[in-house]
């Protein structure tokens, strides 16, 4: 989501005259986009916030812009006290503030931003979207959020707080959106939303997830449609049998399950039990994998919740085991200030234990995914290419593995037939 919100920060800032510089000490202008869904990733923009303040203090005519979730959608008070040197703060997803300062001089405060918002989507923002010039014709792959912020309130998570209460994108201004993308060079399209599949459902009469990628399907040169990330409770068969028809849109759902013991998946508020995620990934296997590679899926996993046992991660471990899934996003739980789980329950897995439980799962699901790898071996599957790494082409199954490959032609954005020669549990090697 933040890189789909830094691409729209700089292409409004191109609108208006900016161009990207190479590095920080050349720009007029830093853009600090940030995230706090754990505490590292909170550690880390406070680290190079505090760096560039010397930048700062060398040149006072350079404005700093504080973005993100660090600054959220209520009040920044208390981050201005603290870093005096930030001009200008924004709210997730919103260029408005920094735009507003460099054109007239002054930051909207949250509720401007906010009413401008509201009007752009009563307007319903059909501008297209031109990409900052650096990615302009060279972009393959570009993310498109489709819904903004979540409702759903999981304990552990600050989002909601961040990034504010659910607001589906209208249709008009998503499918203008990628017919523009799709002009600049871009042949795949992943729609994000912190639940991807609740697409639509704040809006009476909306449009949904399933007939959205329906739409998607007919924007002539877009090769390939992915979408994330699901909710469990959303998953229903309209949009999985919407996969199944739709050749375009890819057959690799991220659906996060977070645990595998019901007492602690009723303590995160997921509203599901273990096994209700078994039998939605056995119905996304019944109806997605009728030939090779079938489906992949990948799921999301936070060890060391408040009170979890060892019998209850065990439980963990057992699911993951059983229902041998493509990928884990594995994470260890970390207090985030002002969530449910921080105010009423007691961060009381000591921190080895939360890295002995991690290290676990994530030799569990390398092997796991080494196994599945193997199955490629030898087959020929279409890979999209995007871009040359250290002189290896990198480009992506339809299942989402990684893949790389020699070659002298040049196949950015080339849809090529691959024969997989190696596979390991992150990535394969193949000929084109
Ligand atoms: S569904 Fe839960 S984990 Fe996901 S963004 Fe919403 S509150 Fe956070």
């Amino acid at each position: 989501m933040n890189v789909a919100d830094s691409q729209r920060l700089a292409s409004a800032l191109e609108r208006i005259g900016y161009q990207s510089a190479l590095q920080a000490e050349d720009a007029d202008v830093i853009v600090l986009n940030t995230c706090v869904v754990r505490q590292s990733a909170e550690d880390k923009a406070y680290g190079r916030l505090h760096s560039l303040r010397p930048l700062k203090e060398k040149n006072p005519q350079l404005v700093i812009n504080l973005m993100g979730c660090l600054v959220g959608v209520r009040s920044y008070d208390r981050l201005q006290q603290r870093f005096p040197f930030v001009d200008v703060f924004s709210p997730p997803s919103d260029p408005g503030p920094l735009v507003s300062f460099l054109t007239q001089g002054e930051a909207q405060t949250l509720e401007q931003a906010e009413m401008l918002r509201r009007f752009a989507l009563m307007d319903e923002e059909t501008d297209a979207l031109l990409l900052p010039e650096p990615e302009r014709g060279r972009l393959i792959s570009a993310h498109v959020p489709v819904v903004l912020g979540c409702s759903h309130a999981c304990t552990f998570c600050i989002i909601p707080y961040k990034r504010g209460i659910e607001r589906s994108r209208p249709v008009g201004a998503i499918i203008s959106e990628v017919r523009s993308l799709v002009a600049q060079g871009v042949k795949e399209i992943t729609f994000l939303g912190q639940i991807v599949d609740r697409y639509g459902k704040d809006v009476p009469g909306g449009p949904n997830l399933a007939a959205l990628l329906r739409l998607a399907h007919e924007v002539e040169g877009l090769e390939r449609i992915r979408f994330l990330t699901s909710h469990p409770n959303w998953m229903n068969d309209e949009l999985l049998d919407t996969v199944a028809v739709l050749p375009r849109v890819m057959p690799h759902i991220e659906v996060p399950v977070q645990a595998g013991d019901n007492a602690v998946l009723e303590n995160m508020k997921r509203g599901y039990k273990a096994d209700d995620y078994r039998r939605l990934v056995e119905r996304i296997r019944s109806k997605l994998n009728s030939s090779f590679p079938g489906v992949s899926i990948a799921t999301d996993i936070i060890v060391g919740f408040p009170g979890e046992t060892d019998a209850q991660f065990q439980r963990t471990y057992d699911l993951l085991a059983e229902l041998r899934l493509d990928v884990a996003h594995l994470a260890r739980y970390s207090p985030r200030p002002g969530t449910v789980a921080d105010r009423r329950l007691p961060d009381d897995v000591p921190a080895e234990q939360k890295m002995e439980r991690f290290r676990c799962l994530e030799t569990l699901q390398e092997h796991i995914s080494a196994e599945i790898s193997a199955h490629y071996l030898g087959e020929i599957v279409p890979v999209l290419f995007e871009e040359k790494v250290k002189n290896r082409w990198k480009g992506r199954t339809p299942t989402n593995k990684l893949v790389f490959t020699e070659a002298a032609d040049d196949l950015r954005g080339q849809l090529r037939p691959v024969r997989i020669t190696w596979a390991g549990p992150w990535s394969m090697q193949g000929t084109v």
